[in-house]
């Protein structure tokens, strides 16, 4: 195997994690020492920590560049507000110099210790390596089927399936990285572009625990959206069930016509249709209302992406000795 890019000498692997972080004073302290601990026997192993402060607003980044004083391996992109999961993410892949790229959660709910199985089975050659959730167990039922929804319908409607009970932390080489770099929309639906980028792509299964300390930051809306961004980033498919729907409805309602004129003009005019007028005006007036709302979907990320704003900003990059 050849590495063309990245920090890498002989048999040491340059590692780094990518965390994004968004008020978790709580966690970044357990996840330091849970990360020490697993690496600790890694002498062959060039670790960077990137975490990436998403706007926090509590102590988290005064928190970093205490614990960065005393562990240069710990760099910090102080991005100017909140952006979000995904462009925090984006601006932590940027800053990664390592060989091998993994974003990683700080609260624990992706264990370190798998990061070590990616490892090796990297070295066998593959250019991803999926962290794979055996069981979701620990999420409440409405999450679970939502997710089997929102995974069902994705992956029937869009080009590029995205595997099943997998989430942004994997492993990742070099060369993935820089392919990830080439793609320029400004709305990053990270796990879809993951996808698309493909690569030599393996997966090694993971149990996912309960959150460490502190609260989740995706509440049900915030999830709503985020499948309606999956789903509108990677397929066209709603807006064009529409023009299949209106040629069904007028197809049914000219046969309709038909049936009414003939019918009007052996028995002649009867009054009362009230009832069938009413479903029929209401009923094609909320498909329509769903058909324009679906379009103004599509048309309001175009609208966002065609502004061509940068998917963050940073305030600044500590790194340790600055
Ligand atoms: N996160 C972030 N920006 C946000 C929301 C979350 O950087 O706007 C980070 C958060 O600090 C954590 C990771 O994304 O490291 C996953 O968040 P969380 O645990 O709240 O999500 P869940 O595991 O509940 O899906
Ligand atoms: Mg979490």
């Amino acid at each position: 195997m050849t590495h063309q890019h990245g920090t890498h000498w002989g048999e040491h692997v340059a590692l780094s994690l990518v965390i994004p972080v968004f008020n978790e004073a709580a966690t970044i302290d357990l996840f330091m020492a849970r990360i020490n601990d697993v690496f600790k026997d890694e002498a062959l192993l060039g670790l960077e920590m990137v975490f990436v402060n998403d706007g926090s607003t509590d102590t988290t980044l005064e928190l970093l560049l205490e614990r960065q004083k005393t562990d240069p391996r710990v760099r910090i992109v102080d991005l100017s507000r909140n952006f979000g999961k995904e462009a925090a993410l984006t601006a932590g892949l940027q800053t990664a110099t390592g060989q091998v790229v993994v974003p990683i959660d700080v609260d624990l709910q992706d264990p370190p210790e798998v990061v070590l199985q990616m490892i090796a089975r990297w070295r066998e050659g593959y250019e991803v390596v999926l962290g794979h959730r055996v069981s979701r167990h620990n999420d409440s039922w409405a999450k679970q089927t939502s997710a089997n929804w929102f995974y069902h319908l994705h992956n029937k409607i869009s080009d590029q399936p995205l595997p099943k009970n997998v989430g942004d932390f994997r492993l990742m080489d070099r060369c993935v990285i820089d392919a990830l770099q080439t793609l320029p929309e400004s709305r990053r639906f990270m796990k879809g572009l993951f996808a698309w980028v493909g690569f030599r792509t393996t997966h090694v299964d993971y149990e996912r625990p309960e959150r460490v300390a502190g609260e989740s930051k995706f509440n049900g809306w915030r999830l709503w959206n985020f499948a309606l961004e999956g789903i509108t980033s990677f397929s066209t498919d709603p807006l064009k069930v529409w023009t299949y729907l209106g040629l069904l409805v007028s197809v049914v309602s000219f046969s309709f016509a038909t049936f009414i004129v003939v019918r009007t003009l052996l028995t002649g005019i009867d009054v009362p249709g009230y009832a069938s007028l009413m479903v029929a005006v209401t009923f094609l007036g909320g498909l329509q209302l769903i058909g324009i709302g679906v379009l103004g979907e599509y048309l309001g990320r175009t609208y966002i992406e065609s502004k061509r704003r940068p998917v963050f900003l940073v305030r600044r990059v500590h790194n340790a000795k600055d």
